[in-house]
């Protein structure tokens, strides 16, 4: 025998009736993605890896060591499996000028790819649904996707997920408060970890970012990015608060949240759960108002979150958020192969009119197996009827209905017969 062959390490397989709960996911969010006009974009899921390397920032996680990138075989191109879907979204508005008349709001769902260490809440494939609005410079449309992300939670039945919220201001204000961090930091320099040394010129502000328990008492007295803030920035993130407060969405201003990619400025947010464990953040984001000139397109403003799927399915698990699993309406059960085409012909019928029906896949050389068999399938379908495609009935026209749900000694529930020239009105009472 050959040897066996498994998903790659930390990439997952989705099966049913797990998948079920992937489709409640995105059902959920198109719906509520339509209420507030946002459209949906498909990009590839392979881009040139230079659009990574200079949107998301040379000293960044991802791009440091978390790229699947190689080499095209063919051409020798520098190819990346997209870590995050912001630069592809960006890439794709510019080349195809979606700008042109005015802001544009779009979301996305689909794999990421990050090299990184498996764990809970961890993937090397995982999923990320995002919602981006480009070329709108004003608050409301920060307060605008932060509502989204909020009235998300809602839908799905999430509770206790706090929002925490920082502006990390314009570029000028960074560049002051950087000088005063690196000075701060040099100051603490035997606090520093290997990783903070090694970006103390190259990303400072990364710095603050980092989760390294023995360097917290020493970031907390470093200097605030909110202090370097001026007058428009200022009323930039009090725009965004004033409308949080009004609809009543708290928040924390957590002045060391920085998030991990360069691209961001004003402001940023994140919404994290204590219920994950370290892995605790279902959802980031903020205005990137410099992506789209960074990746060669015209200078507009745009701001976006992505969250992580796994994430929000497994808080939803962990606060025991129970998905009706999809049961078949009917099960047909075909005692003698030689009903097969009458059967067939009949349940397209009724499926073309909505119902759902799981058709007995028993056929041998010794027949279709015994009706015990068929009827114990029926059952473990979670059908709620069966129907039975008797010869008797079929020749006089009809077929059998069984319910398979409730009390079977309730009368009402025993077997009735349906004429094959009715199954398209019985359809239409189990849709009403
Ligand atoms: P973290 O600090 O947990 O590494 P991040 O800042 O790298 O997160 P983003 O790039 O902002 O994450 O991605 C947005 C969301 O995608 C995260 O909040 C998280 O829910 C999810 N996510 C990120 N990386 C992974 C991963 N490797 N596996 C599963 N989900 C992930
Ligand atoms: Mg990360």
């Amino acid at each position: 025998m050959l040897d066996k062959l498994n998903a790659v390490k930390g990439m997952n397989d989705i099966l049913p009736p797990d998948s079920a709960r992937w489709e409640w996911l995105e059902e959920k969010v198109r719906t509520l993605m339509g209420r507030y006009a946002y459209r949906n974009i498909r990009t590839p899921i392979v881009e040139p890896t230079p659009l990574f390397v200079r949107g998301l920032g040379e000293v960044t996680d991802i791009v440091e060591k978390e790229m699947y990138s190689f080499e095209d075989k063919l051409n020798g191109e520098a190819l990346t499996l997209r870590p995050e879907n912001t630069a592809g979204v960006v890439r794709a508005v510019v080349e195809h000028s979606m700008l042109y008349e005015g802001g544009k709001r779009l979301y996305y769902m689909g794999p990421m790819f990050r090299h990184e260490r498996p764990q809970r809440g961890r993937y090397r494939q995982f999923h990320q649904i995002g919602a981006e609005a480009l070329g709108f410079p004003g608050s409301e449309v920060d307060a605008e996707l932060i509502l989204l992300a909020d009235a998300l939670w809602q839908d799905l039945g999430i509770r206790g997920v706090r929002l925490e919220l920082n502006s990390l201001g314009q570029p000028e204000e960074r560049k002051s408060h950087r000088t005063a961090l690196i000075a701060y930091l040099e100051a603490n320099r035997e606090s520093l970890d290997e990783e903070a040394k090694r970006r103390l010129y190259t990303n400072p502000l990364r710095i603050l970012d980092s989760k390294n328990p023995v360097m917290q008492v020493m970031l907390e007295q470093a200097p605030k990015l909110m202090d370097f803030l001026g007058e428009a920035s200022l009323k930039h993130f009090n725009g965004v608060k004033a409308i949080l407060d009004a609809s009543g969405v708290s928040y924390r201003i957590n002045p060391r949240l920085v998030r991990g990619m360069d691209y961001y400025n004003l402001t940023v947010f994140e919404f994290i759960t204590e219920s994950l464990g370290s892995q605790g953040t279902i959802c980031g984001g903020g205005r990137y108002d410099y992506l789209i000139e960074q990746i060669g397109g015209k200078a507009a403003p745009a701001v976006g979150w992505a969250l992580g799927v796994e994430r929000v399915l497994e808080l939803i698990k962990e606060q025991g958020g129970e998905i009706a699993l999809p049961v078949p309406d009917a099960y047909a059960v075909i005692p003698e192969a030689s009903a097969l085409p009458t059967a067939l012909r009949v349940l397209q019928a009724l499926r073309a009119s909505g119902v759902s029906v799981q058709m007995h896949a028993g056929a041998t050389a010794e027949g279709m197996g015994s009706m015990k068999s068929q009827f114990k399938k029926a059952d473990a379908s979670g059908a709620h009827f069966a129907l039975v495609f008797g010869a008797d009935e079929l020749s006089a026209g009809c077929v059998a209905l069984k319910p398979l749900r409730g009390d079977k000694t309730d009368t009402a529930q025993a077997q009735t017969l349906l004429r094959l020239d009715d199954v398209a009105a019985w359809a239409g009472k189990l849709q009403a």
